[in-house]
């Protein structure tokens, strides 16, 4: 990475305010999920070492720049001082740069560890505004962003603080997703293969549109599918359809074609009567999907010559479930997928969001190279774009 880490860095006895990704769900104050915390150690351990007064902050939720209780960062305080084994100070401003996240910073030895509160809780921090932009850096000599999941937005505490400190530097999560995504964009061993599926080609368009630069073989499955197979002149039922959207996904299989990549649409599918886990359901191949039956998972067939395309690769971005996961029955399309990824040689990596949910909730997480912490940012980073988070930071 071109970009300064905190292994750059000269800390020793300083006041450095990281940006977390702490956006983790909570449900009655208790968090349900710690992989966030967990992702945020490593940068907060290394700075305790290396003698830092750390100043942590993050958003979670959306408060809409007002403070709300439910989205206290308080329990994220307690479970971070009991993983890192010392107290963290919780400095619980409704104005996250108040009395006593000033009185707390004043009295920090080094090593030592203070929380902020929510920077949402502030209605600047989306808009970038400078006053809590000069405030947040008011706190601190030098910038850490750790918080990959918010590096495609430009707001106070990613971006606006950068712009009042001398060092802004990448925290090892951050680090870490860039170089996992970076190599397989920009330097893949190859074959690469892109697996895309979920809701909607909408969503996805520019990262279609831009991997189809970079792959040797691009898969599509999900809800996405059938609007290429309506591209390619079949009927698809009460399947989603993005009728908009046809005209760019005939667009992109002669894009495929004029690059020689290999576009991989499923031959088959499983179709059901409704969208419910007890539905009557068959499999149908893809050109002979019947009135009156939606597809909610790719077929056998798609599933064997998915696998078979993934055989020899070398690098794999997935991003996108094959089926309704959620749905036991429809969720073999998306379970064989994984299984074929855990099954090969190769740099697997899995976009945020739904992508991980699945994986994880499979029970195949450990057997991916990289599961991305930013639903957002990972498919921004695919689509080609500059994260303004990253951009903002210090070259090397
Ligand atoms: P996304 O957020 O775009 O990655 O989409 C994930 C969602 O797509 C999941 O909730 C899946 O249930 C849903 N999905 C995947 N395949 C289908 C399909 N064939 N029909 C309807 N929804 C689907």
């Amino acid at each position: 990475m071109n970009k300064k880490t905190v292994d750059n860095i000269q800390v020793k006895g300083k006041k450095v305010l990281v940006r977390c990704d702490f956006n983790v769900p909570i449900k009655d104050g208790k968090i349900t999920d710690e992989t966030r915390i967990l992702g945020a150690l490593p940068t907060i351990k290394k700075l305790i070492a290396d003698g830092a007064k750390v100043i942590l902050c993050s958003h979670m939720g959306k408060p809409k720049g007002e403070p709300k209780p439910e989205l206290s960062l308080a329990p994220v305080a307690e479970r971070l001082s009991a993983h890192l084994g010392i107290p963290v100070v919780f400095a619980a401003d409704d104005n996250v740069v108040g009395e006593q996240a000033k009185a707390a910073v004043a009295a920090m030895k080094d090593g030592e560890v203070v929380l902020l509160q929510n920077t949402r809780y502030r209605k600047e921090e989306t808009k970038n505004e400078e006053n809590f932009s000069k405030e947040l850096a008011s706190l601190a000599e030098v910038f850490v962003n750790d918080a990959f999941g918010s590096a495609h937005r430009a707001h106070c505490s990613t971006v606006g603080v950068t712009e009042f400190l001398d060092t802004a530097a990448a925290g090892y999560l951050l680090g870490k997703e860039l170089d996992f995504l970076g190599k397989a964009v920009n330097d893949p061993e190859r074959p690469l293969v892109a697996i895309l599926g979920g809701a909607k080609v909408s969503d996805k368009i520019n990262v279609i549109n831009n991997l189809l630069e970079k792959v040797d073989t691009l898969i599509i499955g999900g809800g996405m599918a059938y609007t290429f197979m309506v591209a390619q002149g079949y009927s698809v039922g009460t399947s989603l359809l993005e009728a908009d959207k046809v005209d760019f996904a005939k667009e992109m299989i002669a894009k495929a074609k004029a690059k020689g990549v290999n576009f991989l649409l499923p031959v088959d599918t499983v179709v059901g009567k409704e969208f419910k886990e007890d539905t009557e359901y068959k499999t149908v191949k893809s050109s002979e999907i019947p009135d009156g039956w939606m597809g909610l998972d790719i077929g056998e067939e798609t599933r064997k010559l998915f696998a078979d395309a993934l055989k020899d690769a070398k690098t794999v971005i997935w991003n996108g479930p094959m089926g309704v996961f959620e749905m036991a029955n429809f969720a073999k399309g998306t379970i064989a997928v994984a299984q074929a990824l855990a099954d090969i040689d190769a740099i697997t990596i899995i976009g945020g969001g739904d992508s991980a949910a699945a994986v994880n909730q499979l029970g195949f997480g450990d057997k991916m190279s990289h599961i991305s912490t930013g639903g957002g940012a990972s498919m921004e980073f695919l689509e080609g774009k500059v994260l303004p988070g990253v951009a903002a930071l210090n070259d090397k």
